[in-house]
């Protein structure tokens, strides 16, 4: 397993050297829509402490990150009156992960709707608006 790469995006983010949609943070975890969504309200969940992953995350990085999967699957729920939720969670290249700061995906679903195919970038208009209703959601 490689280092921590402290120039990795989603440390970029968190230094606020590049933007996202911000739709919750509290003092150890930050989430923000996927600008590449697999399904409307698809979002992401990050420690703000550096670790590459599962495997060499600390439990107490653990614990505060899965308390807000769970405030974010329970949001997307009611903002999007989705059927299901999707948690998904990749480690290493192997595994499928291509951002090396460790990241939960929280997806929306609907009875019978398939996740969109990965990579394609999403319109933003749009994105702003479904951070919107997750913002809703939480208040
Ligand atoms: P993975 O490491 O396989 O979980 O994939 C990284 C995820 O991060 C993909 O779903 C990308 O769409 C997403 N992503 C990459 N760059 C950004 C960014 N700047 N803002 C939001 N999401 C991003």
């Amino acid at each position: 397993m490689g280092d921590y790469d402290p120039d990795n995006i989603f440390a970029k983010i968190l230094r606020g050297e590049i933007p996202c949609s911000r739709v919750y943070e509290d003092n150890d975890t930050l989430a923000f829509m996927d600008i590449m969504p697999r399904s409307d309200g698809h979002l992401l969940v990050i420690p703000k402490t550096p670790c590459r992953n599962l495997l060499d995350a600390s439990p107490e990085q653990l614990a505060a990150v899965m308390s807000t999967v769970q405030k974010l699957a329970k949001a997307v729920v009611k903002a999007f009156d989705a059927d299901g939720v999707t948690v998904q969670q990749f480690n290493e290249a192997a595994g499928g992960q291509e951002v090396f700061h460790l990241h939960f995906h929280i997806l929306p679903r609907q009875e019978g709707v398939p996740m969109r195919p990965p990579g394609n970038m999403g319109d933003f208009d749009l994105i702003a608006q479904h951070a919107e209703r997750v913002k809703g959601a939480l208040a």
